[in-house]
């Protein structure tokens, strides 16, 4: 979106908005630093990068990774896969985007430009995805905020945006999400592990101690970030499998 701000073909906004996880890929980190800020600022917009950790807005246990709600004390936020006693996999309910995302940056923004001003959130599904701009949680829209999807304006696939992307001359920009996802597909597993062994094995790490603290809550035998319910250091990952799991947010995977 911000090439073809760069480009004329859309108006500058006030600010584009980025919440930093904790546990962001550190690939998008790089990308960001890289190629978008100086693109930003190229096209005069003011680049807002915000963090949880430094918002005043509810703790989270385990790290930042568990949840500290009374009715979900303890359970994971990311959505994790875990077997049930009848041997089929379950999954967690999702609510990292929620808190790690949305609240961060309404937060911000709120900060930034004030409690009450109407917002018009421009969120970048391509035509490929306008399913998901008509999920519950994006069509939903609360009172004073708004959403524009420039993509479908401009009727552009995810195929021919990333293409607009390299035709400005930057590299091909990967999707934004955390190295612990469990909702990535094996392809992406698979790259994180050939091509950034630390932060997998990082992010083995992190499901073994969000199992060892959750695994009796969930009466599973194991607390996994793999769809299959096993852990990480023991799935073989399917190079071709580019099934992407379901996520309607448009915070996640843009
Ligand atoms: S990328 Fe995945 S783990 Fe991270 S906030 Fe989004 S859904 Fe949650």
């Amino acid at each position: 979106m911000l090439c073809a701000i760069a480009e004329g073909l859309l108006p500058a906004p006030d600010a584009a908005i980025f919440a930093d996880t904790g546990w962001e890929n550190p690939a998008d980190l790089e990308y960001m630093e890289e190629h978008i800020r100086p693109l930003a600022s190229r096209a005069g917009v003011e680049l807002i990068v915000c963090r949880r950790s430094e918002t005043p807005l509810k703790k989270h246990l385990g790290g930042g990774l568990l949840d500290s709600s009374p009715a979900s004390l303890g359970k994971p936020l990311p959505p994790m896969f875990f077997r049930q006693p009848d041997g089929s996999v379950g999954k967690s309910r999702q609510k990292c985007t929620g808190e790690w995302k949305r609240d961060v940056i309404n937060h911000v923004l709120a900060k930034r430009f004030g409690k009450m001003t109407m917002r018009r959130h421009w969120v970048c599904f391509s035509t490929d995805e306008c399913a998901r701009a008509q999920k519950p949680s994006v069509a939903n829209t609360p009172p004073l905020r708004k959403f524009r999807f420039p993509l479908l304006e401009l009727k552009w696939t995810r195929r021919e945006s990333i293409r607009f992307v390299e035709r400005c001359g930057l590299p091909t920009p990967p999707q934004s999400a955390c190295f612990i996802c469990p909702l990535q597909t094996d392809g992406e597993w698979n790259k994180l592990k050939r091509e950034r062994p630390l932060v997998f094995w990082r992010a083995a790490e992190i499901e073994a101690g969000i199992n060892d603290a959750c695994a009796e809550k969930l009466d599973a035998d194991f607390v996994a970030f793999h769809r299959s319910g096993a852990r990480l250091a023991d799935v073989i990952f399917k190079d071709g499998d580019s099934r992407r799991l379901f996520c309607d947010s448009g915070d996640c995977f843009t």
